[in-house]
């Protein structure tokens, strides 16, 4: 087993090209040979390295369907994707089926080495039959001169003899897909070695959530916030960003991020639109909540405990 080249080089398996370039430019500085570094950690970087970018170069765009097909020889998984991939595209690393290789666990016999056998009926047992009517004997081909024959099927490749390998691609996923669509990876010789049909899913999320072309991001916003304004922290789908609060914000206002959402298949972008919810902690600091006590006892005397101030 190859140790796994994203560990090696201490980046995310999600990392673009530039992340891993850097990393490995970063890391390969401090251990060079010719610098006192390590040899072997010097060699496991470059390698890892060198896996990555075939792989990277090699990456391949998916196209997306709105079906599979009804029958034929596919391989059908799923995949489940967030709502920042969904509208940003991603790069996904995606286990496919490689070609046919012999079971180990059977020798490529197909059956059990470890289940049932019985006697072999042909040379009774001895693995050696012989010739009609000769002196010599020759070695039994029904036992192969074992003299027992295995009954089970193996269970790792169901009798077959032969399993299939399994490979990772890496794969470029446009903006767009919707959940139910399916990714198609066409079968190549670097490629799959069959047809694959990746079913979408996109997996829900508290805070954000899709309208129309536009994608709508809960913010909350404390309380005190909301009366008295200031700023608060979003996450957006390209970072974080400082949102300015106006005075009196009321409950589920909207700001509108004109083409700031998600992108469309056909290249437009969507709005991001934040809406924001009022929001109050569960506990206060003692201070805090004794001074609450206090606002809440003058603002009863103010309006006479009317729900509004109008
Ligand atoms: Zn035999
Ligand atoms: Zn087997």
């Amino acid at each position: 087993m190859k140790p796994d080249p994203f560990e090696v080089l201490g980046v995310s398996p999600r990392a673009g090209w530039e992340e891993i370039r850097r990393a490995y430019l970063r890391r390969v500085k401090d251990c060079h040979p010719d610098r006192g570094g390590d040899p072997e950690r010097y060699l496991a970087l470059q390698e890892a390295y060198e896996r990555l970018r075939e792989a990277y170069q090699a990456r391949r765009r998916v196209q997306v369907v709105r079906e599979r097909p009804g029958r034929g020889d596919y391989f059908l998984s799923f995949i489940e994707l967030s709502i920042r991939e969904v509208a940003l595209g991603a790069e996904r690393w995606v286990k496919v089926p490689d070609e046919l290789v012999p079971c180990e666990y059977c020798g490529g016999g197909g059956l059990d080495p470890r289940g049932k056998k019985k006697v072999c009926e042909w040379c009774r047992g001895e693995g050696l039959l012989a010739e009609s009517g000769g002196v010599y004997r020759h070695i039994c081909p029904r036992c192969r001169g074992e003299g027992e024959i295995w009954l089970t099927p193996c269970p790792r490749c169901r009798g077959k003899g032969q399993i299939r390998g399994e490979k990772e691609v890496l794969v470029t996923i446009p903006p767009g897909v919707r959940e139910g669509d399916f990714l198609f990876l066409p079968r190549s010789p670097d490629g799959p070695a069959l047809d694959v049909f990746l079913e979408v899913f996109v997996q829900k999320d508290d805070r954000w959530f899709l309208e129309g072309e536009d994608l709508v991001c809960r913010v909350p916003v404390p309380f005190w916030k909301a009366a008295l304004g200031g700023r608060v922290r979003v996450e957006l789908l390209e970072g974080a960003e400082e949102i300015e609060i106006p005075r009196g914000l009321p409950s589920g206002a909207r700001l509108v991020l004109n083409q700031r959402g998600p992108f469309h298949p056909d290249g437009r972008r969507g709005n991001l639109v934040l809406q924001f919810e009022i929001w109050f902690p569960d506990e206060y600091p003692p201070q805090a909540l004794s001074l609450l006590h206090e606002f809440y006892k003058i603002m009863e005397g103010c309006h006479g405990g009317a729900t509004r101030s109008q």
